[in-house]
């Protein structure tokens, strides 16, 4: 079988994402700022997710210099719960850098884009080509994904040869939609050929080209893709090494005293740092959590009283927290300088890591 070229799948992904394309807010507009937030917002994180957060954002912060202005606690409460958080502050900075470095112009070249914190190679054509209709390529897991199934390529999609080869086809594909006529869409609005094309990528990848179940027979290039022909789609891409998985286990304190919380704000520079949290310590391997949070506070392990353990994973990390409550009577020194009291209305108001946000939300409202 031949090649597919660039035109003729540039040909086909157009008009069949003109009209399949899902409605998402962020695609009602072809503002800069706010394809930028939801292109962050989007990685490793679902749409459905995505939007009520992205509503939020874009109400409370709606364009660069409300964004490079607010206070961090702000940026951070709007991000609460959809982990990953430097992308956040990486936000903020690059909104600080378009004040400082081009006179509070969003950048329009993914030269340009790539120069800014958190913006990636990925990002900066998402952007390039959404927003602005530049031929800029993009290559994430849905667009691998879908370019190794359809030139049927083996190997590390992530580095090396084969990571080049797949920017070069996605470079090719956008140039070659550049050279198509843009016509309007059903649902959204896009701002030329380039747009469409990245987009139809994307979306190929997130809603028919899926990882485990793609619906070859109706996808608008079925008759092109390699992998469909050979009937070996799932051998593409090629498996990753698998990762094993590590466990971690930690003891948190929920300390109460006269109806406020102590709370612990993250270091800068560590990870989440400007977050909120109870304390929290690792449990070594053979000890016992009350044992570990007792000896920390300098308190009888008889008056801690164990909560539900809360369970959550950040990458290969598998993380259980086992929870106690303790009511205070004395100064716990033992917490550390960067320890608060602090109602609940307050705990409701700070930005705290989804882990201890299910921990707070057990104490009820
Ligand atoms: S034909 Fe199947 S494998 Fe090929 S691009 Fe379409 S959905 Fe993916």
């Amino acid at each position: 079988m031949k090649a597919p070229s660039p035109a003729s799948l540039a040909a086909a992904l157009l008009p069949w994402f003109r009209q399949q394309a899902r409605d998402l807010p962020w695609r009602r507009t072809r503002d800069p700022y706010a394809i930028w937030v939801s292109e962050i917002m989007l990685q490793q994180t679902q749409v459905k997710t995505v939007i009520p957060y992205w509503e939020r954002w874009m109400k409370s912060l709606p364009d660069i210099g409300s964004l490079a202005t607010a206070p961090e606690e702000r940026v951070l409460k709007l991000w609460e719960g959809l982990g990953y958080y430097s992308r956040a502050r990486n936000l903020q900075r690059a909104a600080q850098a378009m004040i400082r470095d081009h006179g509070g112009r969003f950048p329009g070249s993914a030269t340009e884009l790539l120069s800014l914190p958190g913006i990636g190679r990925y990002t900066a054509g998402a952007i390039a080509s959404i927003a602005f209709n530049q031929p800029a390529p993009i290559l994430d897991g849905n667009v691998i994904r879908v370019l190794t199934r359809i030139h049927a390529l083996a190997g590390d999609p992530r580095s090396g040869t084969l990571n080049v080869r797949l920017w070069s086809l996605a470079g090719d594909l956008v140039t070659a939609a550049a050279e198509l006529p843009h016509r309007p869409s059903r649902t959204a609005d896009f701002s030329g050929s380039c747009s469409v094309l990245n987009q139809s990528l994307m979306e190929l990848g997130a809603t028919m080209c899926t990882p485990r179940d793609p619906e070859c027979p109706a996808c608008p290039v079925a008759p092109q893709c390699r992998a469909f022909q050979k009937r070996k789609v799932h051998a593409y891409p090629t498996p990753k090494a698998r990762t094993e998985p590590v466990a971690i286990r930690r003891a948190v304190a929920v300390v109460e005293r006269r109806g406020r919380f102590l709370l612990r704000q993250r270091p800068a520079g560590g990870v989440n740092a400007g977050f909120w949290e109870f304390p929290e310590w690792d449990v070594p391997a053979g000890r016992i959590a009350a044992e570990v949070l007792a000896g920390n506070l300098g308190v009888p392990e008889s008056k801690l009283t164990s909560m539900k353990p809360v369970r959550h994973s950040i990458t290969r990390h598998r993380i259980h927290l086992e929870v106690f409550r303790i009511e205070a009577t004395g100064v716990l020194d033992s917490v550390g300088a960067n320890a608060h009291w602090v109602t609940r209305s307050q705990l409701n108001a700070l930005p705290l890591t989804a882990a201890h946000r299910k921990i707070a939300r057990q104490m009820g409202p």
